[in-house]
């Protein structure tokens, strides 16, 4: 269907090599995207983009630690040098350290909330003059459920989602002249890297989570394959400063 066709266009995705982000990554390609992922892991990378590839896209990696300022700012220009623009955005790599509040160290708070919120202020930042080039773009943001919720052990992971929220909306005001649209996306409880070692160290959780999900099962990345084609397609062309759940309705339990 035409209002979901990517083709010509570019995204780049950052922690695309795994998880949701490849959750996404997959659904722009087999929408006809052309795909950059970007992460730390240069084995995990290739695997993507051979995953990619077979979907029938042209796919490339770049090895970026998100955590540094110059990795963070080169991204998009290297994206449009290789793949020939730049109009899809999604700032997905994410990290946690589960702790309570009174024993973070400065530098536990520093990697979490340059990992998820400040990579995606330069990331976006970045993106910008290549949107702008292209008359159009579009901006994904993976928050979370603590970007509606607090944790007891997520206040610096809660810090940075909730500010990554309040920051899409604010994109979404400064660019809507630019036609660019600027969204998030709220995962509930996915199975991933990310929350197997959650679910190795709280007790009870993957039981919780069942409990509590209305659709009575952990999300899968693939779940995340129509969020990204929707958003990044001109089908959203008068959604933004949105935060979308994509729970199974995990979020409107009372
Ligand atoms: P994964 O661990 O599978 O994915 C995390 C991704 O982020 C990896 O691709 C990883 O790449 C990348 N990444 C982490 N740190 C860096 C860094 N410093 N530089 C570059 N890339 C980095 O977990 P998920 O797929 O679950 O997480 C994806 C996003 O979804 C995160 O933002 C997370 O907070 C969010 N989320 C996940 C939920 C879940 O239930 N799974 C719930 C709510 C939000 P590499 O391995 O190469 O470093």
């Amino acid at each position: 269907m035409k209002l979901f066709d990517l083709r010509g266009r570019v995204a780049l995705v950052t922690g695309g090599n795994g998880g949701i982000g490849l959750g996404m990554a997959k659904g722009l390609a087999a929408a006809g995207a052309a795909v950059m992922i970007a992460g730390r892991n240069s084995a995990k990378n290739a695997a993507a983009v051979r995953a990619l590839t077979e979907l029938g896209a042209k796919a490339s990696s770049l090895e970026a630690d998100l955590t540094r300022e110059a990795d963070c700012r080169s991204m998009a220009a290297e994206t449009a040098r290789q793949l020939g623009g730049l109009h899809i955005l999604v700032n997905n790599a994410g990290t946690n350290i589960r702790k309570r509040p009174e024993d973070y160290t400065l530098d536990d708070w520093r990697t979490i909330i340059d990992t998820n919120l400040t990579s995606a202020f330069l990331a976006s930042q970045a993106a910008f003059p290549e949107m702008a080039r292209a008359g159009f773009g579009k901006v994904i943001n993976t928050g979370s459920m603590m970007s509606i919720f607090g944790g007891a052990v997520h206040a610096a992971y809660g810090a940075s989602k909730g500010g990554l929220v309040q920051f899409t909306k604010s994109l979404a005001v400064a660019w809507a002249k630019q036609n660019i649209q600027v969204n998030a996306v709220l995962p509930g409880w996915i199975d991933t890297d990310l929350t197997k070692r959650a679910r190795r160290e709280i007790e009870g959780l993957h039981e919780r989570v069942l409990a509590r999900t209305p659709a009575g099962r952990w999300g899968e990345p693939a779940d995340f394959a129509g969020i990204a084609v929707f958003l990044a397609s001109s089908a959203s062309d008068y959604v933004t400063g949105a935060a979308i759940p994509v729970d199974g309705g995990y979020s409107t339990v009372g």
